[in-house]
């Protein structure tokens, strides 16, 4: 590690800016950083000197030849390995963690159970687990994501799971931490993680829907993250999308919620068969060519294509990223959801670029990871 890369630096402006491009995109020569911002090649190399002698940036070894007189020029790139982060993903009974570089790479990962829902309890829980992540090495940041509301100030306004109303979840972990600690919904950490390094990479505008326990949405436009106060609300939820469909228990026919939850699934196979079954049962006696299974799994895959194509017809975004614990949905009805985006999109509309993202748990706790990278790199 290079000398000066432990401590703070105080990053804003363009030097903020220079610093995320290379994260993002690097390596990238002073010529096309000067080119991206306006700016003049000098302006550049004075911006990125006290980065480079902070450790945070690094010369890349190719000297590629860049203007007329050919100048060499060694691009930058950022050093990802300077600082580590740890995310965690809180359910209702577990906090399940993962150690991260400044680009999300995940390097180890652990779970603990939750003994108590109270918030000294959680936040024990959370002190716990990073310290076993951490393994002796300082943290950057903590992020800690959760199904629920939270305010700009890290505050969990509403999470029903925990039964928590009003709760300084960021205040107290970092009191208990010593890390600075960034609070976010879990969607909102997932939605990030794809904009900064995954499938909406380098998009201006792309939405996020999961399917799981319940129906995510996260919408990116002009390529910030949408930011509301519903965040975590499940707006989705209740859409209908099938008119023959089950009812939810808040009595919608064929909503969101109804047809795509993996426990909906999962009960509406169980009831046509007259046995419990699980959602993945579920799924892999639709590939068996079970009728009832097939006939369940297929609705709902169709339901799915009707959600997606409403997104795209509504919010118009480049690309529908589907994630999420129930995912596998959208595999084993493939062709019922492309025929659901087709029976609900205008034939004259461009095709919709949708995106199967086959993710694990441990990609929500990389999504508040993410969120504590970017709270690092712009902090409040
Ligand atoms: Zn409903």
């Amino acid at each position: 590690m290079a000398q000066g890369a432990g401590h703070k630096l105080h990053l804003e402006g363009l030097e903020l800016q220079v610093v995320v491009d290379l994260l993002l995109d690097g390596p990238i020569s002073r010529a096309d950083l000067a080119r991206r911002h306006g700016l003049t090649a000098s302006t550049v190399t004075r911006l990125v000197a006290p980065l480079l002698k902070a450790g945070l940036i690094r010369e890349a070894d190719e000297e590629p030849r860049t203007g007329k007189l050919g100048r060499p020029s060694k691009p930058l790139s950022f050093v990802t390995e300077t600082r580590r982060f740890v995310g965690i993903k809180l359910t209702a009974d577990a906090v399940a963690g993962v150690l991260v570089d400044f680009s999300a790479n995940v390097s180890a990962s652990a779970q603990l159970p939750l003994l108590g829902r109270d918030p000294e309890a959680v936040v024990d829980r959370v002190a716990e687990l990073t310290a076993e992540l951490a393994g002796g090495e300082s943290i950057a940041g903590i992020g800690v994501g959760l199904g629920g509301n939270v305010t700009e100030d890290d505050t969990v306004q509403h999470a029903p799971f925990l039964g928590w109303h009003g709760v300084p979840l960021g205040d107290l972990v970092t009191a208990r931490t010593g890390v600075p600690t960034a609070i976010a919904n879990d969607v909102a950490g997932l939605t990030e993680a794809e904009r900064w390094f995954g499938a909406g990479h380098g998009l201006d505008s792309f939405a996020l829907v999961t399917i799981g326990a319940g129906v995510g949405y996260g919408l990116v436009s002009n390529g910030a993250r949408v930011h509301s106060p519903d965040y975590g609300v499940g707006l989705l939820g209740h859409i209908q999308l099938d008119s023959n469909g089950p009812r939810c228990p808040q009595g919608h026919i064929g909503c969101a919620a109804a047809m795509l939850s993996d426990w909906a699934i999962a009960a509406n196979v169980s009831a046509g068969l007259g046995r419990p079954v699980e959602f993945d049962e579920a799924l892999n006696l639709a590939l068996d060519g079970n009728p009832v299974a097939s006939g369940v799994v297929s609705s709902s895959g169709r339901a799915l294509g009707r959600l997606i194509a409403s997104i795209a017809n509504i919010a118009m975004p480049q690309r529908v990223i589907i994630s999420g614990e129930a995912v596998r949905l959208a595999d084993v009805a493939l062709h019922d959801l492309a025929a659901g985006i087709d029976a609900h999109r205008e034939p004259l509309a461009n095709d919709v670029d949708y995106v199967i993202e086959h993710s694990s748990t441990s990609d929500w706790a990389r999504g508040a990871a993410v969120i504590a990278i970017q709270r690092w790199a712009a902090p409040r």
